[in-house]
């Protein structure tokens, strides 16, 4: 079965999917995270999405497909978690090509307010070693710039600067919400109020998940 977390970017997906990874046996498929580490190794999908991400651009569907299926592969027959993709409507009919019916059981929105994605995304700072997320008023590290895990050097992500935050909401508005009225039609969409601290959050995307394993 898959679960779809979706919402604008900062709204706590990587977040909550860790939780449902950590406490539900999700095993989570973060499409960023796979992009960025094709760019770590140097490989040639590496180097064809790293202009688009610096930019705050989606980067091509047919490189994302790519992308999943190899993702997929690798958790084959497992409670998959997406972070992070469908992001456009082309992606959602390419998912349901490549999914047996009925697949994906569920997606939840998380919903929050453009002014605090701002805020949580310009402030995020993230473990260079081991990928932890931190913010510098909301969650700062115990110690400025250390990562509070695995002692590696917090930096910010060059999309997470104010300018680029600006185009990936943009992005969003324009190519990821319409995928929201993709699921609604197909009865599969639920709303989480996505203002609240992380473990409310969790509660209610958990109320969810829960219903759908049924
Ligand atoms: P994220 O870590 O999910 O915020 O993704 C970071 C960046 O990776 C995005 O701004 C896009 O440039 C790229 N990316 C991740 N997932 C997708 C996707 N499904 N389609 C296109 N671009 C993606």
């Amino acid at each position: 079965m898959i679960l779809i977390l979706t919402g604008a970017p900062g709204a706590g997906k990587g977040t909550q999917a860790d939780l449902l990874a950590d406490r539900d046996g999700f095993r989570k498929i973060s499409t960023g995270d796979a992009l960025r580490n094709q760019i770590k190794k140097g490989t040639e999908i590496g180097l064809k999405a790293s202009g688009y991400m610096s930019a705050g651009k989606l980067v091509p569907d047919d490189i994302l497909l790519n992308v999943l299926q190899a993702e997929m592969d690798a958790v084959n027959g497992q409670k998959i978690l997406l972070d992070g993709y469908p992001r456009n409507v082309n992606q959602a009919e390419a998912l349901n090509k490549i999914c047996p019916n009925g697949a994906v059981a569920g997606v939840v929105h998380l919903d929050v307010a453009r002014e605090a994605l701002i805020s949580r995304l310009s402030g995020r700072r993230v473990c260079s070693q081991c990928g932890s997320s931190f913010h510098l008023t909301l969650n700062p590290p115990k110690t400025e710039g250390i990562c509070d895990r695995c002692g590696g050097s917090l930096t910010q992500r060059p999309d997470d600067s104010l300018e680029k935050v600006a185009i990936r909401l943009d992005v969003y508005e324009s190519e990821t919400k319409p995928v929201l009225e993709f699921y609604k039609v197909r009865n599969l969409y639920h709303k989480v109020d996505g203002n609240q601290g992380t473990e409310d959050v969790y509660r209610q995307v958990h109320a969810h998940v829960v219903n759908f394993a049924e």
